[in-house]
This record gives C-alpha cells, structure tokens and sequence, in this order.
C-alpha cells in the first residue's frame, strides 16, 4: 500500500513536470508602468503600484525550474523600469531556462538596454504592445507615446533582437485589420510576427470597455481578415483564443496558427503583490506567494476547475465536438462581451454556422 502511494507520488511528480515544461512560468515583477493605458487590465483597479523584490522572483524562478518549468514569461507594468531585470534574465539562463520571454511598452529600448539585451541572445524574445495606428496609440498611451515605442522597436530590431508586436483588437481596429497588418510589417521590418489580443474587459470595468468589446460579428470578421493575411504569408495570430481555431474551420479558412486557452494546465502567474493567478488578465487568485510553495500553487492550476473541460454548458452545446477538436474547452470568459445570455463563444459560433448554413442552402 505504501509503495502504491509512493509511486503514485512520483506520478504525479513525472506528470506536473511534463506539462510545466510545456507552459511559461510568468512573473509580473512590477506594476510601475510609464504609459497609463485605459484598457491595460495589470493595473486596472490598482490604487498603487507593486514591486517584487529581486531575490523573491529569484526564488520564484529557481523553484519554478526545479518544478520542470524551462520557459519563463517576465511582465508588468514595464520591466525595464524594474531594476532587476537583466540580472533576472541571466540568473534564469545560467540557471537553464531555454526561453524568456518579455512583454514591454518598447519605450525604454534604448541602445544601452538593447545592447544589454542582445547579450542573451536568442534566447531572449520580447513583445512591444501598439494599440493600433499613430493616432490610435497616442489617443490610448498619450502623446508622444507612439514614436518612443516605434523608436524602440526599431532600435531593438536593429541589434538584433527578436521582437513580436503585440495590439489589442477592440472594435475600432476590426475594419482595418488588413492595412493596419500591412503597414505595421512595412513600418518595422524585420519583425518576428504581428499577434492581436481580442479586447477584454478590466477588473470592476474601470474603466468602461463596452464599446470597444468584440461582437460575435466582429470576432468572425477579424479571423477572416487573420485568416487571409496568414494564407498569404504575414505572421500574425490571436494571443490565447482557440475559439479563433473553431471559426476559421466552419469559414473553411483554416490558415490561422492555432492558440491554446488562456487558462489550461501548468500555466501560472505570479503578480508583483504575490498573488498567484492562473494568467495576467485574472484576478481570481489561487493564494499568495511564499518562498516554497509554488509547487503547492501548480498543483492546484493543473487540478482547477478553470482548465478542466466544462461540464455544465458545454455538454449541452451544439458545438461541443468542433470546440473540443480545437482546444476550447471550457465557455468563454465573462470579460469578453458584456456577459449577458449565452457565452460569447456559443453566440459567435452559432453566427457563424448561420452565416454558413445560408450560404449553402
Ligand atoms: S459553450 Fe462555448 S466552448 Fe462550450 S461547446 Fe459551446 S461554443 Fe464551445
């Protein structure tokens, strides 16, 4: 009995490592951040900003490899305002992390901290978020804001680095996804990839988002436009939304690269006050953070109800089969749409079947 125990022990042990070896490890090592984004969820309800200590995400990192995690996903606010970040990046690595992987605004890429950067070669990747065009990006960031980051990512592309542009899909940018893709790869040559991240809703809706949030109309508008510009060779894709996966299917577009859920097994983030969450945009957390226990925390992501497929509404959905071949396992998340009657998804999907349906009738 004892030894059935102890196996099973270790089976758990081989089984959480597989999958921490698949997912990032995400820190939010700070929430300082020198743009004041209006939709920007890290800081959405904070009255002040919080900061780990550099030996906390030290520790972090370190039990995190020890756990089986080998990519790791620095955050913010903008990390390069925290003061620990290159040494965190080169601890992670001598450590043996494979990837790390950095989310920044772009407007503290300067030469020095591009050459810093191009040190890690590449194991290093960051992200630079736009919100759109110019105008657009100024509107949202303030002004000035654009050409900072658009120096930035030049500069960064011009050492070297590989850097993806990151821009939130809200309802003003649906129509001109096209010639917003084309002129961001004319702009920054030498990108790795454009990814858009469907308009969420921020905790407490402060600000009020509504009317930038995705209709279904608009959600299958933007992956046919993804679609088509992925069939003709332009890297781009939705951040975390496998639901993009199941519309570009039933369109018979099926070019777009597939993405997993934002919530699923092993994935894990720890936010600058310590709380640990299943991913930045949550605010439901799992606990605080104490040296020793993030193995306690990835036990409970992979066991959750959060990423374990959804036996509520799913079941009785129409869509279930297509939806689960896909990857989306679980109803969309309530700060996708207004959160009124059915989940986003099931309304989208029965859209676009609709739309499908009548074409060929
Ligand atoms: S509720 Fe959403 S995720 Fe679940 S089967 Fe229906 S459409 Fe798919």
């Amino acid at each position: 009995m004892a030894e059935k125990a102890k196996k099973s022990g270790i089976e758990k042990l081989i089984e959480m490592q597989d999958i921490a070896d698949k997912e990032p490890l995400s820190i939010e090592v700070t929430t300082e951040c020198n743009s004041r984004c209006s939709h920007c969820f890290a800081r959405a309800g904070l009255k002040e900003y919080s900061g780990l200590a550099a030996e906390t995400a030290h520790q972090i990192m370190k039990e995190g490899f020890a756990l089986g995690y080998r990519n790791l996903h620095i955050t913010g606010g903008e990390p390069f305002l925290w003061p620990g970040l290159f040494e965190l990046i080169g601890s992670a690595l001598n450590t043996g992390y494979e990837s790390i992987f950095c989310n920044t605004n772009g407007k503290l890429l300067t030469e020095k901290n591009c050459s810093r950067a191009r040190a890690f070669g590449k194991s290093l990747t960051l992200s630079v978020s736009l919100q759109g065009y110019p105008k657009l990006h100024d509107a949202v960031r303030g002004s000035g804001s654009w050409e900072k980051t658009s120096k930035g990512i030049k500069t960064a592309v011009e050492a070297g680095l590989d850097l993806f542009v990151f821009t939130s899909a809200g309802k003003s940018l649906i129509k001109s996804l096209p010639r917003y893709t084309e002129f961001i790869f004319n702009e920054f040559k030498g990108i790795m990839g454009l990814t858009f991240i469907q308009m969420i809703r921020t905790a407490g809706d402060k600000p009020d988002l509504s009317d930038e949030l995705l209709e279904p109309e608009d959600f299958m508008e933007m992956v046919r436009a993804l679609s088509l510009l992925s069939l003709f060779g332009y890297p781009v894709d939705i951040l975390e939304n496998p639901l993009a996966a199941v519309v570009s299917h039933i369109m018979g577009m099926d070019w777009l690269p597939h993405t997993p859920p934002l919530h699923r097994p092993g994935k894990l983030v720890v936010l600058a006050d310590k709380n640990v969450t299943l991913s930045h945009s949550s605010r439901e957390s799992l606990g605080i953070y104490k040296e020793g226990r993030l193995k306690q925390f990835l036990e409970a992501a992979m066991r959750g109800k959060a990423v374990a497929p959804d036996s509520k509404i799913c079941p009785n959905c129409r869509h279930i089969e297509k939806c689960r071949k896909f990857g989306m396992l679980n109803p969309s998340e309530w700060f996708r749409d207004r959160g009124k009657g059915a989940p986003f998804c099931m309304k989208t999907l029965d859209k676009c079947m609709r739309l499908i349906e009548k074409k060929y009738s």
